[in-house]
């Protein structure tokens, strides 16, 4: 039974970026029907956010969603939905009572072993700190992070907060998580270094609204695809962005996933900490970091009152949400017997974050979305096939290694490498 009629010529599993950016251009670009849907009662995925009804701040329900690409096309792509606010992210640490700036910069530096040193001294003060280890081929994520910064510094500001953030010691994480965070012998504390930076001057779920609301594109939420995968089409073509070992239902066991949990607050001060983001780096205060949204639209008139939000991480079981892959040796055996099934299943394009078992920020999905959509969603359904000669390296399947974590701002095209790409301010 075709409870959704037989029109839409691709089905998309998944109202995040990925899936809302290839349903956009299939609909715009081929002016065919398509299909979304979701299983929560919204759309926008993880990037969704609302303007809460007492205190009228917008907030982003599954964390602070701050905006960032050196890519032209992503930026050109987003920025027909929305104007975007001029916002740069800078983000502050709490250790022992005390307020630092991170990512680890010179004004960090200098608070932490209270020294005045400048650039050049820093570097082989922290050089020296980090050789003293002797750890010349880091094998995981604590040996990588005391390498470049030596342990008192990976005491203080990243081994509680990864062990708290991750759910898991980081001496059984991937050494590339820590890539994503830059190290800094200058003042700058921007957080992200890419060209285009900001927060969508109407809120994300504007975003989404425009980009789903093409007439072409018909989006169920609340509907569960395994609820309903019996009554689609085998023949129709289909985009899942939903996990990938639940596709699969769990045959080779669970992927690790980190989930989160959000507590909100609704607070009679005007502002709470001063800033979008604050880190909890001590592993005795149970929350990972705190959110104040109010921050991140300096252009927005905002009230006396503030909402603020605590984040709290916990390892994922099957009925969570599954929201970070956590990519250990075992996840990586796993992931490559899933890959096996994905790539002989007929008709199903496994994409996203979560499809793909990988750590994609917003642009990322966007950029291997729209590769996916040019590479091979509009030549399978315009009967073009996809050509021989083509490179199939930037689609998402060809993503193979979960321990590949993008750095912070790395462009689309360093999602499809296989390791990150060494950053020029480390
Ligand atoms: P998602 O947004 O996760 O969308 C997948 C969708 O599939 C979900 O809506 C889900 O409900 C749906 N789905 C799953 N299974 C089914 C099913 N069986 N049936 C129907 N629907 C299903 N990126 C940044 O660029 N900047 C940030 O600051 C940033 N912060 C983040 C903070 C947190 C806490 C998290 C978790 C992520 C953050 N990200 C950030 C990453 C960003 O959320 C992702 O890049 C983006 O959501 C990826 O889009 P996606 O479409 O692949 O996946
Ligand atoms: N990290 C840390 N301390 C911090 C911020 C980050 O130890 O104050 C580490 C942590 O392991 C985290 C990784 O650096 O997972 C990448 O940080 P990022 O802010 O990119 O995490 P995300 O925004 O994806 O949650």
């Amino acid at each position: 039974m075709a409870i959704f009629g037989n029109e839409h010529r691709l089905v998309i599993v998944g109202a995040g970026f990925c899936g809302a950016t290839i349903a956009y251009k299939v609909a715009s670009e081929l002016d065919l029907p398509v299909l979304v849907l979701d299983r929560r009662g919204h759309v926008g995925g993880n990037s969704y956010s609302k303007f809460d009804d007492e205190t009228g701040i917008e907030y982003h329900q599954y964390g602070s969603h701050l905006f960032h690409t050196s890519n032209e096309a992503v930026w050109k792509f987003i920025t027909q939905f929305s104007p975007f606010n001029n916002y740069r992210h800078r983000v502050f640490s709490r250790h022992r009572g005390k307020t630092y700036t991170i990512p680890i910069n010179l004004m960090t530096i200098n608070q932490f072993f209270g020294t005045d040193f400048d650039p050049a001294g820093a570097r082989a003060f922290i050089a020296q700190q980090a050789a003293a280890e002797n750890i010349e081929a880091p094998r995981n994520f604590e040996e990588k992070a005391v390498s470049q910064i030596g342990r008192p510094l990976y005491e203080a500001f990243i081994k509680g907060y990864t062990a708290k953030q991750w759910a898991t010691d980081p001496a059984a994480l991937p050494a590339e998580i820590i890539s994503r965070l830059p190290v800094r012998f200058g003042f700058n504390d921007f957080y992200f270094g890419d060209l285009y930076e900001g927060l969508p001057t109407a809120g994300y779920s504007a975003i989404f609204d425009k980009m789903l609301g093409h007439p072409k594109i018909k989006v169920v939420t609340g509907c569960d695809y395994f609820d309903v995968r019996g009554t689609i089409d085998p023949q129709v073509l289909s985009v899942y962005t939903g996990p990938l070992d639940r596709y699969f239902d769990y045959k080779f066991g669970e992927l690790g996933w980190r989930t989160l949990d959000f507590e909100i607050e609704r607070l009679d001060v005007e502002d709470f900490q001063g800033a979008a983001v604050v880190n909890y780096a001590d592993i005795d205060v149970p929350f990972t970091r705190i959110h104040e949204f109010k921050h991140l639209h300096p252009e927005r008139r905002h009230g006396n009152k503030t909402l603020i939000m605590r984040e709290y991480s916990r390892f994922a079981r099957r009925a969570d949400e599954p929201y970070y892959p956590i990519g250990r040796q075992d996840d990586k055996r796993r992931y490559s017997q899933y890959k096996k099934l994905a790539e002989a299943e007929t008709n199903v394009i496994f994409a996203g974050r979560l499809g793909t078992y990988r750590y994609l920020d917003m642009h990322q999905a966007i950029g291997a979305a729209l590769n996916l959509y040019e590479k091979k969603v509009a030549p399978l359904l315009t009967g073009r096939g996809i050509r021989s000669d083509e490179p199939e390296s930037d689609d998402l399947q060809r993503q193979s290694s979960p321990s590949l974590v993008p750095a912070k701002n790395a462009g689309v095209d360093e999602v499809t490498e296989l390791r990150p790409r060494a950053r020029s301010d480390r």
